[in-house]
């Protein structure tokens, strides 16, 4: 591991204080449950390491305002396992639920909230020493023509065609939330969507912060009309139980009236199929309006698969996807799930 300079700040401002301008120079160390396993393998190399550890405050803290439904603040460093058990964002079972199935109670026990929005991809070239990928300045993505069976299947347009590896990122993008975002010298709030981009070489990460910026808090508010009910739901394929990430995901927010069955202001967003969370309005556009049944969500399922690009080993993923929103859309509605038996 190359040297660094470790530095342990009693402040949020203090960490602010000490972040490079250049990219690559400084990292922040949250629950390190990413970080440290790439500066082991040599993938990241930073002069600088920033921890979190030496203050508390609303950046480790939940928030709520009452409201129908709750405004509710996530501290970026928030621990994954306290987002999965928060009385606060009971509402906000797509989130929760997400939190609760990433990796173990290890991981959930260290990781938060920002580490999990921040976290660098899973790809196995990039997370190869050996390998110089278009994000380690190589001149090509090995995944295009290579072990591609994890990969992006929304590939058009994208040299380089890893998933996004956050969880948390589709459940937040279907219920609007916002990013509070700091530098030393400014402030900004983003929507969550902007947080995104796909990185396409050395020096570009897969979120739009500046190298000098924290994420410092998330914001979920959702909109909807006095005495509607807001439904929301995330489903995850996965090969193993636990202690892995999905192959693909779905979440999905939408509110009724009161007494009514038909879905309005419809959000779905996907998950490990692109190189940045996806939400998609097609397959929105198909359920707004509609009542929601099986059928109706099988047919979302089949828009929101619209324009896939699958590369040679991963075509299987698109199946699945229709299936993760189809199921994501019948758990929101309240169906018993079928596939439970
Ligand atoms: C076996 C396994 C399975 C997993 N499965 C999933 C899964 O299903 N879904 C999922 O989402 N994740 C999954 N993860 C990843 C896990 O969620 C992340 O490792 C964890 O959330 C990272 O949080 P951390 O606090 O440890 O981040 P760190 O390792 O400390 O930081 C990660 C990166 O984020 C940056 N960062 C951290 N906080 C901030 C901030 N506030 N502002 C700006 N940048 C910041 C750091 O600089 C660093 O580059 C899995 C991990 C493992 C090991």
């Amino acid at each position: 591991m190359k040297n660094f300079t470790y530095y342990q700040p009693t402040s949020l401002s203090g960490v602010l204080k000490v972040l490079d301008e250049a990219a690559g120079k400084a990292e922040i160390l949250a629950g390190g449950t990413d970080l440290l396993d790439r500066m082991k393998e040599y993938i990241s190399q930073p002069e600088k390491v920033v921890s979190l550890v030496g203050f508390s405050g609303p950046f480790k803290e939940i928030s709520s305002i009452a409201g129908h439904p709750p405004t509710v603040t996530i501290g970026a460093g928030v621990k994954l396992v306290n987002i999965a058990e928060s009385e606060l964002l009971r509402p906000y079972p797509a989130l929760t639920s997400a939190a609760a199935q990433i990796a173990g109670p290890q991981i959930r026990n260290m990781g938060t909230l920002g580490g999990s929005l921040c976290q660098r991809n899973r790809c196995w070239y990039f997370r190869d020493e050996h390998v110089q990928c278009l994000l380690k300045g190589g001149r090509r993505c090995f995944a295009h023509d290579g072990e591609n069976q994890y990969h992006a299947i929304f590939t058009q347009g994208h040299p380089c065609v890893i998933v996004h590896p956050s969880t948390l990122a589709p459940p937040l993008m279907v219920l609007g939330a916002t990013c509070d975002i700091r530098s030393h010298k400014a402030q900004r709030q983003i929507p969550i969507e902007q947080l995104f981009q796909a990185p396409v070489k050395d020096g570009q990460r897969e979120h739009t912060l500046a190298p000098n910026e924290l994420l410092v808090s998330v914001t979920i508010a959702p909109k909807i009309p006095p005495g509607a009910t807001l439904r929301n739901a995330s489903y995850e394929v996965k090969q193993k139980e636990t202690s892995d990430w999905p192959i693909v995901q779905a979440s999905v927010a939408y509110y009724t009236e009161a007494g009514g069955q038909v879905a309005k202001g419809v959000r779905i967003a996907l998950g490990h199929v692109a190189p940045t969370p996806l939400l998609s309005p097609a397959a929105a556009k198909v359920l707004e309006g509609q009542e929601v049944n099986e059928k109706t969500a099988s047919a979302a399922a089949e828009a929101a698969v619209e324009g896939a690009r699958p590369l040679s080993q991963n075509a299987y993923k698109v199946q699945q996807l229709k299936v993760a929103v189809r199921r994501a859309i019948l758990l929101a509605s309240g169906a018993k799930p079928y596939w439970e038996g």
